[in-house]
């Protein structure tokens, strides 16, 4: 598999030299392939959104060197040069709602393909495929998106970073003041995306997202890489979970005390169809 996302010995400090320097990466080194569904968990202030921020250039790393498919990005890195790397890595922030500004979802959701270069049609060809991939439907294009209702908001939302076709997408807390219906219908579209190829990091505090849709889950803590496995071994591991105050999965809950009884990891059920 390719590897498409090096970070190679990553410090990132917030405010050097003044008072208020905080380091908050250290030494940080992870190698993430094509298609991969990565978690990234952790206390707040672990060092999370500081770690995506470096993926997409947002920010840039103090030390060490972030490379995503041949763009390499250091404390060198010219501005200038990461217009590429923001087309193909997409974030999607914590509400994102709150970034839709336009006055029709349809200009809304082309707004992105246009600012990367597309031409109108183009960028109305895409922003309609991104549209039916969320689900919203074609009378609503020309309606105000803040008129719609929170769900629908956030898909339009959701639907203006796919319309840039990344490669690779990033969350934070996509589904964070969802109901349970909505929270589902955003997991299945980010499911749909991952089954296209799209490369997932999704940074979560919700454990049950994290057993029923991750492949591979990393553990933030104080702005070190804690733990990095697969979501069956760290709730298989007590001492992890309780070091990082981490919840445990619905579905791991009722089994988690024979865990300290030493039942075998592959017997741990992490979805509701292995129970
Ligand atoms: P998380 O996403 O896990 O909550 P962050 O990456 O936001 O963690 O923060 C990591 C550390 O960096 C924390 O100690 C936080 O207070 C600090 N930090 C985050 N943003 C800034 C900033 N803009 N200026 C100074 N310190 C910051």
């Amino acid at each position: 598999m390719d590897k498409q996302i090096i970070l190679k010995n990553v410090d990132f400090i917030y405010q050097p030299d003044l008072p208020s320097e905080k380091q908050a990466l250290t030494n940080v080194s992870l190698e993430i392939e094509n298609g991969e569904f990565m978690a990234i968990v952790g206390k707040t202030g672990s060092g999370k959104s500081t770690l995506v921020q470096m993926i997409n250039g947002l920010l840039k790393p103090t030390l060490g060197e972030v490379t995503v498919g041949d763009i390499k990005i250091n404390n060198q890195t010219n501005n200038h040069n990461l217009s590429e790397l923001r087309q193909k890595v997409g974030m999607i922030f914590q509400f994102p709602e709150k970034q839709l500004f336009e006055d029709t979802v349809l200009k809304d959701v082309a707004f992105g393909p246009i600012n990367f270069g597309d031409d109108e049609p183009t960028a109305k060809t895409k922003a309609i495929k991104a549209l039916s991939i969320v689900g919203v439907s074609k009378k609503l294009y020309d309606r105000s998106p803040f008129e719609l209702s929170g769900g629908q908001m956030r898909r339009v939302a959701i639907a203006g970073t796919i319309a840039c076709e990344p490669q690779i997408l990033i969350l934070d807390e996509p589904t964070v003041g969802l109901d349970p219906n909505g929270k589902n219908e955003i997991l299945k579209i980010i499911h749909q995306l991952n089954e296209k190829g799209v490369t997932i990091i999704m940074v979560t505090h919700d454990m049950d997202v994290v057993a029923q849709n991750a492949n591979r889950v990393v553990v933030m803590n104080k702005g070190r890489v804690s733990s990095d496995s697969t979501p069956r071994e760290l709730f298989a591991n007590p001492e992890l979970i309780a070091n990082n105050s981490l919840a445990l999965p619905d579905s791991v809950q009722i089994y988690y005390d024979l865990v300290h009884d030493g039942i075998q990891l592959s017997q741990i059920p992490l979805t509701a169809n292995e129970v």
